[in-house]
């Protein structure tokens, strides 16, 4: 960064926490989104460290926006000490509920005689009620961790609300093996049949005519989509659902009663590009789209610059501070975001999100497209398409 800029940035600082009130609630936001990442450590982390890499995570991205003088104000110091003191309280009640129950859970445990059917009591602490995959998805929620080469499942905790006892429910997942904790909202849940990472929750409402239906989609997806649609009835254009104990499709539709017999094989028209392909009917799953927005609305707030590896014109040390637009239709400025290991792209303007593989980037600068394209080896090479 030249010093000119340097100085404007600090002088959008000074104007930023002029406003006490303002600056206090961006200071919240960004403590907010990175004690939620921090979170699923919480067992595993001593408190002091929790807390520390917890400020340490606020400051960088706040550097990221600012710049680095922002560290000599005084005044910062004021502010953060209000704002993580908060935090602090909220993680000592996370900690103490958490901790209680894993005991609680390990004491049980320990109690169990060592017996040929010790699996099966265990299968007690083991969270059963969530929002399957599809209809092969197995009868725990698993943890895509493994313990001697079998995959981990996840041990349900009980939040028991203070002023009524009957009232309680499943708030948070501990992993049985890596002890990460996960929100009951949206949970990293692992579809053994499918090989694939799902985000799932608990299953509240269960449909009363037949629980086993749900509102069907399909997977794999074409075009590198995040997801699909609903699958809509091919006679009366209703939303059908599937069956997970037959995998059948069906029209709820009183006057239709259209019934597809086979789930596992159906032809699907790509919502992107059209094409006719053959794929499964899998559970349409609501949570992955609450899940998206979270992960958009948390882009928005850290903004970080999308940018491709490497470029046509644009020098090595500009490409970080380069604002990458989403295409030729929209103009939004491009921020990234990573979530369990993939890198995922966000535009400002109209919200769209997009994998960071394989998205076609446009110079801003002298209009080339291009795609980075990865080898098996994941060696990134560029490919220079149509010119302009
Ligand atoms: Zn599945
Ligand atoms: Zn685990
Ligand atoms: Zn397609
Ligand atoms: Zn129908
Ligand atoms: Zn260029
Ligand atoms: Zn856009």
């Amino acid at each position: 960064m030249s010093f000119v800029e340097d100085e404007n940035k600090y002088k959008s600082f000074l104007n930023k926490i002029e406003n006490e009130n303002k600056f206090t609630k961006e200071l919240n936001n960004l403590f907010n989104i990175m004690f939620n990442d921090c979170f699923k450590n919480i067992l595993n982390m001593p408190k002091i460290d929790f807390l520390s890499k917890l400020s340490k995570d606020v400051t960088s991205i706040l550097i990221e926006h600012y710049t680095t003088k922002i560290l000599e104000n005084e005044n910062l110091e004021n502010f953060f000490i209000s704002v993580s003191d908060k935090y602090e309280k909220k993680y000592d009640e996370y900690y103490a509920d958490l901790s209680f129950q894993w005991k609680k859970y390990l004491y049980q445990k320990s109690r169990l005689r060592k017996s040929d059917n010790e699996e099966k009591k265990l299968e007690n602490f083991y969270f059963k009620n969530f929002v399957k995959h599809c209809s092969k998805t197995g009868e725990f929620a698993l943890h895509n961790c493994k313990k001697k080469n079998k995959l981990s499942k996840f041990i349900s905790v009980l939040k028991i609300e203070k002023d009524n006892n009957d009232k309680s429910e499943t708030k948070y997942l501990i992993c049985e093996n890596c002890r990460k904790v996960f929100f009951i909202r949206t949970f990293n849940n692992y579809c053994e049949y499918c090989k694939v990472k799902y985000y799932s929750t608990i299953l509240n409402n269960k449909n009363k005519e037949n629980e086993f239906l749900f509102l069907a989609t399909v997977y794999p997806t074409h075009c590198n989509l995040l997801f699909n649609k609903i699958i809509l009835c091919q006679k009366c254009n209703k939303q059908l659902y599937i069956n997970i104990k037959t995998n059948q499709l069906i029209c709820v539709n009183k006057k239709c009663k259209f019934v597809e017999l086979n789930g596992d094989n159906l032809e699907w028209k790509c919502n992107k590009c059209e094409t006719n392909y053959m794929t499964r009917a899998i559970v349409y799953n609501e949570t992955e789209v609450v899940h998206y927005e979270d992960m958009i609305e948390k882009a928005l707030i850290l903004k970080r610059l999308a940018h491709p590896n490497k470029t046509c014109c644009i020098s090595n040390e500009n490409i970080s501070t380069t604002e990458f637009y989403h295409s030729k239709k929209c103009r939004g400025i491009l921020y990234s975001i990573m979530q369990n290991k993939t890198l995922f792209l966000v535009c400002e303007k109209c919200r769209a999100i997009n994998f960071f593989k394989n998205f076609i980037w446009k110079c801003p600068f002298c209009g080339l497209n291009y795609r980075e394209i990865y080898s098996d080896e994941n060696k990134e090479k560029l490919v220079l398409k149509n010119k302009k």
